[in-house]
């Protein structure tokens, strides 16, 4: 391991492609971390097709964050109260499989819950469900991805038939207008921002329109800047579709012939005049008009989104109005144009691909469907009927089933929702009501290890090989190229080996993930993400990949092209081959602001932070660029409740309090307030944005509103 080896950033669903060398060369100094452990040298990979050589500081400093704070050892306790001891792989392995055999036969096979995580690589992601879904006879697999995009799942599966972006990182530089919706894609998203801020200062007529309640630094690129109040976005959206409709600017052709569902949608876009629109969304109609004159004359928009609308009791509803506006104009399937959602984290699409949410199985399958479960008992040597057809407990019903004591083993794989479950005290609580908690994880300590009864110590990026899937859908094989600290291992390995000690020794005879990953792309074949043609050897030779790639498609000239983008034959996968209009009215927000409680809190990333801060807030520079956390406040809201900058603001909603510095800025609109999301227990003092935020979820995506809750704001005397 003395050359540099090519890999993707673990941090964001941008997937930038990474070259990492060893610390030093011969003869030259040795660059260390605060720590004392050496770092490695990481630059952007010039070579990768997503991100050209570019990084963000978060890919940047990395290796910094590597070895320090590593879990070595497995540990042990017999309750919370008492301390960590360290044992060996073979009395935590012994200790996990007599719990999880107890109470399978005591309480069933659904009494235990296993909740990963989008930084998983798909190895990890697909043994997991190997385990729990084929041979435990559960489906109560949930991630944190549930948090994060689970709406733009659901959203695409019902509009489309399947889910799946259909778009590239390509269309940034082919597109006539940026429809920016719910995502600030500059400070989350960075290098997808660079590509596309760039073509925009090159090409003046291109236009860019960032809707958000929040001035961020996306916003201040665009043309446009539609500054909605939290929770209207489908009025939003109805009423740019309402004025292309009155001005005869939408695609009979494409309508007629591809799609279903119109008239329904038609009729209720009658009702969003733009004096209507303007009024709720707490914008002009001007800039209503300019924002749908943008999509009128610009022969290819290309629509992105992120948590923003991801994360809303109307999630699914908001994803497939934006696809409503691609449909009706017939923008989809070809270059520049389309309904393009962001992953958050670095492989929350090769979780998708493996099934990782409680009503999915690998390959684009659901628990739901007969013949699914059926191919996969095939494929997994199991007998009929081992595949539960009752979907799983997802993220938040792994709460409510702890409270209610039907969960008796929970666990918990490289995520730490003691930071980033909605309603934090109500979680912490049900955390601590489990019996038998296993915690995986790279880092220790962290806010959810204080929970456990045994830690497992799980390799990471870097020292295990695996692929992950970007949000192009282009798959990047990660190589290992250092040892895991102490006894470390990789996620699918400590899933399997519990399995085989379960009994499933067949299902689980596997040595290196390359043999984990040649099933799970078997198991993808004549599916609409199907890998078939993908393997360690052909990404490792070829570099990264865009799926489907079928077998049958190796050494046809065309098959990069073709992989680039889905539904350019205008073909879905619904039954009748046709895209479905939705006509959903807004319902707003599920807990709008009252005279108790007046302010919406909204909250989001900041630029170098990452999620819960286990690995960010452990490198130094990061945490030099945003120390503390704050509450954006704007300066009427401050003026009429006498807080200048930097007083210290108490923030309460139904659920739990916090408090912040206050930042008096009219970044903000009046009546919001924003905080960063990072933040938990173990680096600030009561400074969680989730004590706040409530846990009321999409009917349809269960995915959590954490974007918006009502707030009041009690200023503290300064301190
Ligand atoms: Fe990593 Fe995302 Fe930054 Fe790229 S944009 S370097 S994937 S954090």
């Amino acid at each position: 391991m003395t050359d540099s080896t090519k890999t993707l950033c673990p941090y964001c669903g941008v997937g930038c492609g990474l070259e990492v060398s060893p610390p030093a060369a011969a003869g030259k100094a040795t660059n260390r971390d605060s720590q004392g452990n050496p770092v490695w040298k990481v630059r952007g990979d010039k070579a990768h097709p997503s991100s050209q050589g570019m990084v963000c500081v978060k890919g940047a400093t990395i290796a910094e964050a590597i070895a320090k704070s590593r879990l070595r050892y497995p540990m042990v306790r017999d309750s919370l109260n008492e301390e960590f001891r360290q044992v060996s792989w073979e009395e935590a392995l012994e200790k996990i499989v007599n719990r999880i055999q107890t109470v399978r036969l005591t309480q069933g096979a659904d009494a235990i819950c296993m909740y990963g995580s989008g930084q998983f690589q798909t190895e990890d992601y697909y043994i997991a469900q190997k385990l729990m879904k084929g041979c435990l006879g559960t489906n109560n697999f949930d991630a944190n991805s549930r948090l994060c995009m689970s709406s733009a799942v659901s959203g695409y599966i019902q509009s489309f038939g399947a889910d799946g972006p259909p778009c590239c990182y390509e269309d940034l530089e082919q597109t006539d207008c940026a429809f920016l919706i719910g995502t600030n894609t500059a400070e989350c998203h960075p290098i997808v921002f660079n590509r596309l801020n760039k073509y925009c200062k090159q090409n003046r007529n291109v236009k860019m329109v960032v809707v958000d309640p929040r001035y961020t630094t996306t916003a201040e690129a665009a043309d446009l800047h539609l500054a909605i109040h939290p929770g209207t976005d489908i009025d939003l959206l109805n009423g740019i579709a309402h004025l292309l409709m009155r001005w005869g600017c939408i695609d009979l052709d494409f309508i007629e012939d591809c799609t279903s569902n119109f008239p329904a949608y038609a009729e209720v876009i009658q009702d969003y005049t733009p004096e209507m629109v303007a009024q709720k969304c707490g914008i002009s109609a001007a800039d209503l008009e300019t924002a749908a004159r943008y999509w009128k004359e610009s022969k290819r928009v290309l629509s992105m989104w992120s948590m923003g609308v991801n994360q809303s009791s109307e999630g699914t509803a908001k994803v497939r109005t934006i696809i409503n506006l691609h449909l009706m104009t017939g923008q989809i399937g070809k270059p520049g144009a389309g309904p393009f959602s962001l992953t958050g984290q670095p492989n929350a699409m090769g979780g998708r691909e493996a099934g990782g949410l409680a009503h999915l199985l690998p390959g684009y399958r659901s628990v739901k469907n007969p013949q699914h479960r059926a191919e996969l008992e095939q494929l997994w040597g199991l007998p009929t009927g081992s595949i539960s057809s009752e979907t799983g407990r997802n993220t938040w019903e792994i709460i409510t089933g702890l409270e209610s004591g039907e969960v008796g083993v929970l666990w918990i794989a490289a995520t730490n929702p003691a930071v980033s479950m909605p309603d934090l005290e109500r979680t912490k609580a049900a955390l601590l009501r489990s019996p038998f908690t296993i915690y995986q994880d790279a880092y220790y300590p962290t806010e959810t290890a204080a929970y456990a009864h045994v830690l497992l110590p799980a390799a990471q990026w870097s020292e295990k090989t695996g692929v992950m899937t970007n949000s192009e859908r282009r798959v990047t094989l990660c190589s290992a190229f250092r040892q895991p600290p102490g006894e470390a291992k990789a996620d699918w390995e400590i899933f399997a080996e519990v399995g085989r000690r379960l009994g499933f020794t067949e299902q689980f005879a596997f040595s290196a993930a390359t043999q984990v990953y040649a099933e799970f792309t078997k198991v993808t074949r004549d599916r609409p993400c199907d890998m078939s043609g993908l393997s360690h050897e052909r990404l490792r030779a070829e570099g990264p990949q865009q799926w489907p790639c079928p077998e049958s498609e190796l050494g046809k000239s065309d098959r990069h092209e073709k992989a680039k983008r889905l539904y350019t034959d205008f073909k879905f996968h619904t039954p009748d081959g046709r895209a479905k209009f939705a006509a959903y009215h807004s319902r707003g927000l599920a807990e709008p602001p009252d005279p108790q409680y007046p302010y919406v809190l909204t909250n989001g990333r900041l630029y170098g932070h990452w999620h819960t801060l286990t690995r960010t807030g452990r490198i130094d520079k990061i945490q030099q660029m945003h120390p503390n956390p704050f509450i954006e406040i704007h300066p009427r809201d401050a003026a009429s409740l006498k807080i200048n900058n930097d007083d210290w603001v108490e923030v309460r909603s139904r659920r739990g309090k916090a408090k912040f510095p206050a930042k008096v800025t009219k970044a903000i609109a009046p009546g919001t307030v924003f905080v960063p999301m990072h933040w938990g227990a173990l680096w600030a003092e009561q400074a969680e944005a989730n004590a706040l935020t409530h846990p009321e979820s999409c009917p349809d995506s269960k995915q959590p509103e954490l974007k918006a809750c009502a707030v009041q704001l009690i200023p503290l005397s300064n301190n």
